[in-house]
C-alpha cells in the first residue's frame, strides 16, 4: 500500500477499547510489566546480557520476553536493510511489538543496536512512564572491535559492510540512560545483576 492510502486507510479506523485493562493481565502474572531497552554498538554485549538477564529474571519467577535484533531481521523486518529509514522502520516496529507484549503483562527485553536517539525517544514515549528502561550497553568501540564475534567489524573496516553502526554510520549516544554499563571489566553475570538491582530499586521486580 502507498502512503497515501496507508493514511487514508488509517483515518477509518478507530481504536477498539477491549474490557480488559492491561494492568489485570500483568496482576494475573503478580509483575508489573516493562521494556528493559539495551542499546549500544555492535558486540557491546546487548545480547550476551539481555540472554543472562532473562535467565535471572526467569528464575526469579517474572514471565519475560527477549527480542532480539538479529531473530527480528530474520522474521518480522526480513524485508527491511540497514538504510536510515529502514534502520527507523525496523525499531518502530520492534517498538510496537514491544508495547503489545508489555501490554499482555510481559517483562520485555530487546536488544537492538538503535543507534538514533529520536528513535528510542518514540519507543519511550510509546510506554507509560516508568515502564522504559534504557540501559546503554557503553562498551567502547575498541574493545567491541578487539572481540569482533561474527568478523563483521574486520568486513565493515574492509568496506564490505556500508553502513556499519561505529565505522560508517553514526551512533548517537543516549544521553540520560536509566543505566550504563560498560561490559569492558564485567562479567556477564555481573553486568545482568546490576540490571536486576536498578529494576528491584524500580519496583519492577
Ligand atoms: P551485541 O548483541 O551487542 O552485538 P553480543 O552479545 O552478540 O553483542 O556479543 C558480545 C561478545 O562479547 C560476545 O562474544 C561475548 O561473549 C563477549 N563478552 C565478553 N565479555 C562480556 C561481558 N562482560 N558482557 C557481555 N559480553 C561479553
Amino acid at each position: 500500500m502507498n502512503s497515501s492510502k496507508a493514511e487514508a486507510a488509517a483515518s477509518n479506523l478507530y481504536w477498539h477499547h477491549g474490557a480488559l485493562e492491561r494492568a489485570s493481565r500483568a496482576a494475573l502474572k503478580g509483575q508489573k510489566p516493562c521494556v528493559i531497552w539495551l542499546t549500544g554498538l555492535s558486540a557491546s554485549g546487548k545480547s550476551t546480557v539481555a540472554n543472562a538477564l532473562e535467565q535471572r529474571l526467569h528464575d526469579m519467577g517474572r514471565h519475560t520476553m527477549l527480542l532480539d535484533g538479529d531473530n527480528v531481521r530474520h522474521g518480522l523486518n526480513r524485508d527491511l536493510g540497514f538504510s536510515e529509514a529502514d534502520r527507523v522502520e525496523n525499531i518502530r516496529r520492534v517498538g510496537e511489538v514491544a508495547r503489545l507484549m508489555a501490554n499482555a503483562g510481559l517483562i520485555v527485553i530487546t536488544a537492538f543496536i538503535s543507534p538514533y536517539r529520536s528513535e528510542r525517544e518514540i519507543v519511550r514515549n510509546l510506554m507509560p512512564a516508568g515502564e522504559f528502561v534504557e540501559v546503554y550497553v557503553s562498551t567502547p568501540l575498541a574493545i567491541c572491535e578487539q572481540r569482533d564475534p561474527k568478523g563483521i567489524y574486520r568486513k565493515a573496516r574492509s568496506g564490505e559492510i556500508p553502513n556499519f553502526t561505529g565505522i560508517s554510520a553514526p551512533y548517537e549516544e543516549p544521553q540520560a540512560p536509566e543505566i550504563m554499563l560498560d561490559t569492558t571489566d564485567k562479567t556477564v553475570d555481573e553486568a545482568a545483576g546490576i540490571v536486576v538491582a536498578f529494576l528491584k530499586s524500580y519496583n519492577v521486580v
